[in-house]
């Protein structure tokens, strides 16, 4: 299949108020890919992801979005707050809110978008939560819930930001086998910043290291051949 270009950065510097976070960067990002963001604390992880999201404008370079992306086709997953977790809300009215871009000035949700809430909520093995309080789920039933929540927004392409933090091991695993299965199965392009370079290196076509001397980007085997993933090499053995 012919794989088609969802966002292309050229020479791309991010920063705020003039001061460069990122620099130099080109990234390509097609449609079915998966791509993990890794790299220390601070060092601009999160300022791509809102580069690539169009709301943080490029110093340098330039950031092509292809047209359906501009229609609104790209779901996210923001890294949760503590005062998210107490949401007071439904998990449907949660999951319909990810619709709500597509709302135009109609004051009410269509019967498409309700159904398309519940076909993901189904796809994510929640369903029998829909009436429940968004704010008494476990951490792990919240994550599914606003990972619905981005999928009635992503036609095409999904950005998370630390999608398991907070999550125990096991609850941990069962997003990645899910976000695996929408990536192989339903051909969604992920890309994902996460400190959890395991799943990184397993699921992942590609990896973007970014590093306060530089940015690696290559597949997970040259990633773990080159000197940046060396450190976590030394762990695994
Ligand atoms: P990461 O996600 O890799 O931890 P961030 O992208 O959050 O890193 O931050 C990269 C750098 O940009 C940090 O030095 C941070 O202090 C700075 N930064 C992040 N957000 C802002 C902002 N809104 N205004 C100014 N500086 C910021």
């Amino acid at each position: 299949m012919e794989r088609a270009d969802l966002i292309v950065c050229q020479d791309l510097s991010l920063g705020y108020e003039g001061k460069r976070v990122l620099s130099g960067l080109n990234l390509r990002v097609q449609s079915g890919d998966y791509l993990c963001v890794v790299g220390d604390n601070g060092s601009g992880k999160s300022t791509l992801l809102r580069g690539l999201l169009g709301l943080l404008p490029p110093l340098e370079g330039t950031i092509r979005h292809a047209a359906e992306l501009e229609r609104g086709a790209v779901g996210y997953l923001p890294q949760q707050t503590r005062a998210q977790r107490d949401f007071p809300a439904t998990v449907e009215e949660v999951v319909l809110s990810g619709c709500l871009n597509q709302k135009g000035l109609r004051f009410f949700y269509s019967a498409a978008q309700r159904s398309r809430a519940l076909m993901n909520l189904g796809k994510l093995g929640v369903l029998e939560l829909r009436k429940r309080s968004y704010r008494e789920l476990s951490g792990g039933q919240q994550q599914r819930v606003l990972l619905a929540r981005a999928l009635c927004a992503a036609g095409r392409l999904l950005i998370l930001d630390e999608p398991v933090t907070g999550l125990d091991p096991a609850a941990a695993q069962d997003l990645y086998k899910t976000l695996r299965y929408l990536n192989r199965k339903e051909g969604m392009a992920l890309v994902m910043v996460t400190h959890d370079l395991r799943p990184a290196l397993r699921d992942a076509g590609s990896v973007l290291h970014i590093g306060h001397k530089g940015i690696f980007l290559g597949t997970p085997a040259e990633y773990l051949d080159s000197p940046y993933g060396k450190r976590f090499r030394e762990v695994a053995e």
